[in-house]
């Protein structure tokens, strides 16, 4: 009886060491970066809404393969630099609460302008900028909703109102409580974008469609977009994508064009996604195999790790 005994605790003693070995020998660590990632939502955007996340699945994905994810909430709708600051603040808590020396920070679409923010005023902190269907000029929507309001008074104070009431609604339901400004958001991402251009130019392709500078103030650029509308039958949002998209010329995911959403190093600015399936939605719904976002954003982490950030 004593030998058997001897014999299960030999045998429990070598699954545990070769357990402990595969850990060792498998574990995934192909998105494990150097420095934590925080992903930055866009106009009308948040973190979480009742467990649904902005950036669908994507904060598990990155992690599950040793990366911090860390998904904040800004301001939904106001300038990008106000949105900025709001993030920098948030950066600063992230490197206090993890030791972190930098951050590797995400923006999908008014989120590319808002990580770019941060990164301009304080290089010091951010290890890469990677903005994803970023609004790194002004969205041609915009460009007609701005136009036609600002001639018409009533409707500008109207977009205004109903675009910061939005706001203030998703902020509602996402705990958040910050000072929304329909109309300042508005002009970022219409008239407004060339001035910010000009006023924080890293990263910018010097010509139109053209690619930026990888590296400015020790930060790297990086963007990826997607180029098409309708990917996904069962997605609803696709149609209205569709229907946008009418007001583009050339390329685009439906609200951004992709010529203007290039940044720094251009992955690629045409992948089979439209503008929501960058951020994975409608849950997931996505051409999965001509698109698929969770792979981009992992293959970003990977590129990121690699190259020691
Ligand atoms: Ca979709």
């Amino acid at each position: 009886m004593k030998r058997i005994y001897l014999r299960l605790a030999g045998l429990l003693v070598l699954v545990g060491l070769s357990s402990t070995a595969s850990a060792f020998l498998f574990t995934d660590t192909y998105t494990k970066t150097k420095y934590p990632t925080v992903l930055v939502h866009g106009l009308m955007g948040f973190d979480d809404i009742a467990g649904i996340e902005y950036f669908y699945r994507i904060p598990w994905e990155i992690s599950r393969s040793g990366g911090k994810v860390y998904t904040v909430e800004v301001p939904q709708a106001n300038s990008s630099e106000i949105r900025g600051e709001a993030l920098l603040l948030q950066v600063k808590q992230i490197l206090a609460a993890t030791g972190a020396k930098k951050v590797n920070l995400v923006g999908h679409s008014h989120g590319g302008p808002t990580i770019r923010y941060v990164a301009a005023v304080r290089p010091d902190l951010v290890a890469s900028v990677t903005s994803v269907g970023g609004a790194n000029g002004s969205a041609d929507l915009a460009d007609v909703i701005y136009g036609v309001t600002s001639n018409v008074p009533v409707t500008d104070v109207l977009v205004d109102k109903v675009a910061s009431a939005l706001g203030s609604l998703i902020g509602l339901l996402s705990g958040t409580d910050y000072q929304q400004d329909g109309a300042a958001a508005l002009y970022a991402l219409s008239a407004g974008a060339a001035e910010f251009n000009a006023k924080y130019p890293q990263g910018i392709p010097a010509q139109y469609c053209g690619n930026g500078a990888e590296v400015v103030n020790g930060v790297r650029y990086y963007s990826w977009s997607g180029g098409s509308q309708l990917t996904n039958a069962a997605d609803i949002s696709d149609p209205l994508l569709a229907i946008t998209s009418l007001f583009y010329t050339g390329k685009n995911d439906g609200l951004i064009s992709s010529c203007k959403s290039r940044l720094g190093k251009v992955i690629r600015d045409d992948y089979h996604m439209n503008h929501v399936d960058e951020i994975n939605h409608v849950f997931g719904l996505v051409d999965i195999f001509g698109g698929n976002p969770v792979a981009v954003y992992r293959q970003q982490a990977n590129r990121l790790k690699n190259a020691g950030l």
